[in-house]
């Protein structure tokens, strides 16, 4: 069964991501600093390093990819929710090299060389991100 809630939305930022910033923190920070509580996130530009993850749903945990090279972003989107509290970012990316062949994954850690970004942020009930058994992921927990 779906589990879904209904929201309005909300503001709308475009913006540039910092360079040498990680896409996470600062997306994480951008959402503090504007109360947003929940949101879709697009972005693309292009990064000095990243580090990507595959959840290996076996172990029960993410295994870790570093690409220690320059990448353009062709995709990076996901989803902004609370977790613990506070605006949590949670997002997945496409990279490519310079011969057009791309990596994929959860996003870690990023290190920008420049990027733009697109937040819709929604309004409504909160959107709470919990610890599911069953995946050993953390989950929206909806109401
Ligand atoms: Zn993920």
């Amino acid at each position: 069964m779906i589990q879904s809630a209904q929201f309005q939305p909300g503001r709308v930022f475009l913006g540039r991501l910092p360079a040498e910033g990680d896409i996470i923190a600062a997306l994480g920070e951008f959402c503090l600093q504007q109360g947003i509580r929940a949101g879709w996130i697009s972005a693309i530009g292009t990064v000095r390093q990243a580090e990507v993850g595959y959840f290996d749903h076996q172990r029960g945990e993410y295994l870790h990819i570093e690409v220690a090279q320059f990448m353009e972003i062709i995709s990076c989107q996901g989803n902004v929710s609370l977790k613990d509290g506070q605006p949590f970012v949670h997002l997945h990316i496409v990279l490519s090299d310079a011969e057009g062949h791309t990596i994929a994954g959860h996003l870690f850690d990023s290190i920008i060389f420049v990027g733009e970004f697109y937040l819709q942020e929604v309004v409504g009930p909160d959107l709470v991100r919990k610890p599911d058994p069953a995946s050993g992921l953390s989950l929206w927990e909806l109401p």
